[in-house]
């Protein structure tokens, strides 16, 4: 055992600490705490040097990964590189010392960022205006489907209850559907990943409220008739929601609002880089068009004006770009992920040929090495065999439309090098896949933890110490 791999409680030695208190020179005596206020008991904290402290803390952030460690390809999640300029201009005391209940003249500057932004996004989308109230894609989608129905309601046509919802949809669309009330309809996708128009027509009716589509769809892929499903939508009355939680691919040269969306989230943290592993921070600014505009909530979705540190985050990356380099954020997302399909797909079974944008699915390995009595290695396999070579894994089993579905996502920030590593790194799990796929299935080797009941981690996860265990 290393002996970083103890607890902290378990370094302790009874009367070994960090800093010691100077003795009271002054003679100032402070009055004595009233005895119902004090512990009956010393805190059991545990005893320990400063260095202990700092290689524990250190030791600690080191048996994570993160986009800042190494290459981090998980689709529909955008995991790219954060510009550490962002987070200098999110801390500057201006704006971290800043109260929601100050009086408004006193922050004229944030009101312009805000304002800059609402600016930014309607250029980029082709939308009127946002609300920056949602603090994550998903609060956003609950956001736009209220506003959806308020939409409905407001004409007095409440039978709307139905949302449709493509079956390779990211699991919160019906998620924020059935929270905000609505029936879900699935439409089905084609063999080629593309929403089948001819399922979708039978669908459609006076209890429609409307559709929510991702474009490119979470199998990377772009919906080539979504002018033909917007004109179908409309006509029976329903709006067009877009889910742009990963915007990157589209920048600079489709716009929702052009391909006829009336509603959309955009995540901030994903498209426009911010720091966002492990649930947060994120900010899902919902935008509509001109005739919603009046159904932008004001307050009530989120306390006071979302997640602001985010809102400037993403500011700051979209000055950077400018409105000329934007647009390379979206070819370089594209081609980066076109480059790693072509480069493995002889390896890895590849269900849709056609050219991908952002991202786009592997349905596990071409020879899993299964011979008589011998099972193969799976998707899961690969993916704890990539830690072994300091990669996280790409998304697995999403979307459910594959039964060994492996989502790769690059983005637009990695170097042709660091790719490059990737793609060897993948051929060679193939190899041993190949060759002895019982090795794979004891992966990982190097990892500090192998393979945990991820349910019972997710689901029960142990996240404070007891001392009696
Ligand atoms: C990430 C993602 C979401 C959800 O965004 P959160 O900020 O995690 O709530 C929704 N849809 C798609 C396609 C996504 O990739």
């Amino acid at each position: 055992m290393k002996y970083y791999d103890k607890l902290i409680f378990e370094l302790s030695k009874p009367g070994r600490c960090g800093y010691t208190l100077p003795e009271n020179e002054y003679g100032i005596h402070l009055k004595e705490l009233p005895a119902e206020l004090k512990r009956s008991k010393a805190p059991e904290l545990p005893e320990v040097s400063e260095v202990d402290v700092v290689r524990h803390y250190t030791n600690l952030s080191q048996m994570n990964f993160g986009v800042d460690t190494g290459f981090y390809p998980l689709g529909s999640c955008t995991m790219k590189y954060n510009p550490k300029i962002n987070e200098e201009v999110a801390a500057m005391p201006g704006f971290t010392g800043l109260h929601p209940l100050q009086p408004e003249k006193t922050v004229q500057g944030v009101k312009a960022v805000y304002e800059a932004m609402d600016k930014a996004l309607a250029e980029i989308t082709g939308l009127s205006h946002f609300t920056f109230l949602p603090c994550a894609g998903a609060h956003g989608e609950l956001t736009g489907l209220m506003l959806i129905r308020q939409y409905h309601m407001a004409r007095g046509d409440e039978k709307r209850t139905k949302i449709i919802v493509p079956d390779s949809a990211h699991g919160t669309n019906p998620a924020s559907a059935a929270v905000c009330g609505l029936e879900i309809v699935e439409v089905k996708s084609k063999a080629n990943g593309l929403v089948d128009v001819e399922d979708l027509k039978p669908l459609l009716g006076d209890d429609i409220a409307g559709i929510m589509m991702t474009n490119p769809n979470t199998l990377g892929l772009f919906e080539r008739e979504i002018g033909e499903i917007a004109k179908l939508v409309h006509a029976c009355g329903g709006l067009l929601y877009y889910d742009g939680a990963n915007m990157n691919p589209m920048l600079g040269m489709v716009r929702p609002g052009d391909m006829g969306f009336d509603v959309m989230h955009i995540n901030l943290h994903k498209t426009f880089s911010t720091p966002h592993g492990g649930g947060g921070p994120g900010a899902g600014p919902v935008g509509v068009a001109e005739h919603l505009v009046k159904f932008l909530p004001e307050t009530v979705v989120s306390g006071f004006h979302g997640n602001f540190g985010v809102i400037l985050r993403a500011y700051a990356y979209i000055l950077m770009l400018g409105r000329q380099n934007l647009k390379y954020a979206g070819m370089f997302s594209v081609l980066s992920a076109n480059y790693i399909k072509e480069s493995l797909k002889d390896c890895y079974k590849l269900p849709i040929q056609s050219v991908c944008k952002h991202e786009f699915v592997f349905d596990g390995l071409v020879n899993d090495g299964s011979k008589e009595g011998v099972e193969g290695a799976t998707t899961l396999d690969v993916a704890k065999r990539l830690l072994d070579f300091g990669y996280h894994a790409p998304t697995i089993y999403f979307p459910l439309l594959f039964h060994q579905a492996l989502m790769i996502e690059p983005t637009e920030t990695e170097s042709k090098e660091t790719i490059d590593g990737f793609i060897e790194v993948m051929r060679k799990i193939a190899a041993e896949a190949a060759e002895d796929p019982s090795f794979l299935k004891s992966a990982p080797h190097c990892a500090p933890i192998t393979r945990p009941d991820e349910t019972t981690a997710a689901r029960q996860p142990i996240l404070r110490y007891h001392k009696e265990i």
